[in-house]
Parts: structure tokens; C-alpha cells; sequence
């Protein structure tokens, strides 16, 4: 029987893919089977050195997403330097912590920018060529990395929670559109992981001792233990799976 989770020859777009939960995906779906393009700021070295230590394919493209300035060219640039799109994981995003009384209005766009727009319409550019793909049978597939607070409130991240909520209904409309046209779009919800974006949570130690009285699972997620959902979502394996967005939480949702 075939591996239904095999990626080989198969190309996924990462963003953010430098550090954190979009290493981990990137080093996951290469370990899989598939060539990788990073698309963010900063220079994706460890996971350039780590993909290509897999025996995959790896090309850096120089993007900021806080605007959607780049979202056609890091397309194209995937295509000439990889030969395709197959599989787009939309991850980079930031988070902006203030009291809502007294939330800026930049603390709003940037994140919003960043976590809604930009993901939309980097998809849109996607999708034009997975269209094209679907025609042939080849098909598509977008992960996009919603949160826990897709489905929870949370406190002092006004913008955060508005853009992680968006990415939940934006999943939904696009499954919707293009279920029937060869492209699975769908999410994966992180429960609380251990990378830069928590490091503001993990030092204060109230927080960080109530989160984890929280967790069933006791622990801090680690970028390695998304590669999985990751996987799934990419491949053959989720492809009558559409507009979902899969907690990955060690239980948090479930207490
Ligand atoms: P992280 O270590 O801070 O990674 C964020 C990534 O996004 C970095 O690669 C960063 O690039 C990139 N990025 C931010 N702004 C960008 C911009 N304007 N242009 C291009 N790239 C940009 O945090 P992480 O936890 O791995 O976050 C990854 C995703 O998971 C985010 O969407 C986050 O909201 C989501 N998430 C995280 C958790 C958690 O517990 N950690 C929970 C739920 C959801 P630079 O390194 O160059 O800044």
C-alpha cells in the first residue's frame, strides 16, 4: 500500500519558517518527502542546514509580510526555484500585548496586517497557480496557523485574538470556494509553545505555573510536535478534509 503521508516531489511555501513553529512544520514536511521554500525577514540558516541535511531541496526568499507588497513575488520565486507550489503553510505572525483601554492603533494594524491581510492574500496569489494544479490533478493545499485564541478570548491581545479569529473563518470561506476545485484549505490551532513569541509568558512565573496547571499534557509544546498535524494536513492523507482548524494542545481545549 502506498504511504498516504508521502511528500516526495512535492514543493511547500513555509513562512516564518526560521525559527519556532515554522521551523518545526518546514523540518517536518521535509522530512516527509518534500522541497522547501522559506519565505520571511530573517536568514532561515538552521533550517536551510537541517532541511538540506534531509536530502531536500531548500530556497530562501527574502519577504516582510507586514505588508502584501511581496505576496506575488515570493510565489514566483518559489516556482523558478523549485519547479512548483503544492502546499503553502501560512505561519509567520505577531503578537502585540497591551491592556484593550489602552491598545494603539499601530499595535491594531501591524497585526492585523501581518496575521490577516497579508495570509489572505499571499493564499489568493497561491491559489491562482493550485487552481492551475487542480486542473491537472495535481491539486493544493493551505495550512494556516490560527491559535487557541481562534476559539478562546484570551486577555490583553485585542489584535491578536481579532486576527487569530479572522484566520478561523478565512479557513472556513476558502474550503468553501475551493473544496470542489482540488485545494484543501485548513488550520492548525498551537496550544502554548515554547518559542519566542511565549517568551514574554514563560518569564513570568504566575503566568507561566497557571498555564501549565492547564495543560493535561504538563508541559510547554516543543516546534517538533506540530510537524505531525503538519503533515497530515499536506498530504493525501487529509484529502477529504476541509475548513477545519485542528487543535494541537497537549488538551488545553478539552479542560
Ligand atoms: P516566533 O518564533 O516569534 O516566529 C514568528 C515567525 O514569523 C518568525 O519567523 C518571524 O520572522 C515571522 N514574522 C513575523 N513578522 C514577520 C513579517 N512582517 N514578515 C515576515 N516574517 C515575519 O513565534 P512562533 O510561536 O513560532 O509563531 C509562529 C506562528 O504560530 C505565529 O503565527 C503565531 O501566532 C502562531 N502561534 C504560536 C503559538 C505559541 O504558543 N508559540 C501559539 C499559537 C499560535 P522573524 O524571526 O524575522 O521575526
Amino acid at each position: 500500500m502506498t504511504n498516504p503521508f508521502n511528500l516526495t516531489g512535492k514543493v511547500a511555501l513555509v513562512t516564518g519558517a526560521n525559527t519556532g513553529i515554522g521551523q518545526g512544520i518546514a523540518v517536518a514536511l521535509a522530512g516527509a518527502g518534500a522541497d522547501i521554500a522559506a519565505a520571511g525577514r530573517s536568514a532561515p540558516v538552521e533550517t536551510r542546514t537541517a532541511v538540506e541535511a534531509l536530502g531536500r531541496r531548500f530556497v530562501s526568499i527574502q519577504a516582510d509580510f507586514g505588508s502584501t507588497e511581496p505576496v506575488q513575488r515570493v510565489v514566483d520565486e518559489t516556482i523558478a526555484g523549485l519547479g512548483g507550489l503544492d502546499i503553502l503553510v501560512n505561519n509567520a505572525g505577531i503578537i502585540r500585548r497591551q491592556d484593550s483601554i489602552d491598545f494603539s492603533e499601530d499595535d491594531w494594524d501591524a497585526v492585523m496586517n501581518t496575521n490577516l491581510k497579508t495570509v489572505f492574500f499571499l493564499t489568493q496569489a497561491a491559489a491562482r497557480h493550485m487552481l492551475a494544479n487542480g486542473a491537472q490533478g495535481r491539486g493544493g493545499k493551505v495550512i494556516n496557523i490560527a491559535s487557541l485564541l481562534s476559539f478562546q478570548g484570551g486577555i490583553r491581545v485585542p489584535s491578536y485574538t481579532a486576527s487569530k479569529s479572522g484566520l478561523a473563518g478565512l479557513t472556513k470561506i476558502l474550503a468553501n470556494e475551493w473544496a470542489a476545485r482540488g485545494i484543501n484549505v485548513n488550520a492548525i490551532a498551537p496550544g502554548y509553545f515554547d518559542t519566542n513569541n511565549t517568551e514574554a509568558l514563560r518569564s513570568d512565573e504566575t503566568r507561566n505555573r497557571s498555564i501549565l496547571e492547564r495543560i493535561p499534557a504538563g508541559r510547554w509544546g516543543q516546534p517538533s510536535d506540530i510537524g505531525g498535524a503538519a503533515v497530515f494536513l499536506a498530504s493525501g492523507a487529509s484529502d477529504y478534509v476541509h475548513g477545519v482548524t485542528l487543535p494541537v494542545d497537549g488538551g488545553w481545549l478539552a479542560r
